[in-house]
């Protein structure tokens, strides 16, 4: 549903891309990304993506993102348990992951709602400015953020 005169964007993306956006003046998305990475193993994280299924998650005992305060990763799921999830083919690991991915998305969000409120044109400063990791992008905009967002009307 959208708002009167707000700008929409369908399909973007990753939390890159949602900075992006923001900055160029989309108020409400619509994605799959954080869901559909997590159906495929992916936890995105502000350092980067955490591919449970690697072999390297094996013994981990961290959760996967000890800053995050997510019901995952606050109540202690393992990367070594999501992974043995994951390779055992239970949904539980699905959901787990999507919550986390989707609490993700929420805190930049706000972050970026924080950002505005305090007159900063992108928001993306916040939220480099909290994350607990080295910034590194955790991929390259994509060509949807970089067309022109068109706002809605009521009646559209
Ligand atoms: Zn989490």
């Amino acid at each position: 549903m959208s708002l009167p005169n707000s700008a929409d964007v369908m399909g973007v993306g990753t939390p890159r891309d949602l900075i992006v956006a923001i900055g160029a003046g989309a108020d409400m998305f619509d994605c799959v990304l954080p869901t559909r990475n997590a159906r495929n193993g992916q936890a995105l994280t502000r350092s980067g993506r955490v591919v449970i299924k690697q072999a390297r998650y094996k013994d981990d005992p961290r959760p996967i993102d000890p800053a995050c305060a997510c019901a995952c990763c606050v109540e202690g799921y393992s990367r070594a348990y999501l992974r043995h999830l994951y390779l055992a083919g239970e949904i539980l690991v699905l959901r787990l992951l999507s919550l986390h991915n989707l609490h993700l998305y929420g805190e930049l969000v706000a972050g970026a709602r924080e950002a505005i409120r305090a007159r900063s044109p992108t928001g993306e400063s916040s939220f480099r400015h909290r994350s607990s990791a080295a910034p590194r992008p955790i991929s390259q905009p994509t060509a949807s953020c970089r067309a022109p967002i068109a706002a809605t009307s009521a009646s559209g």
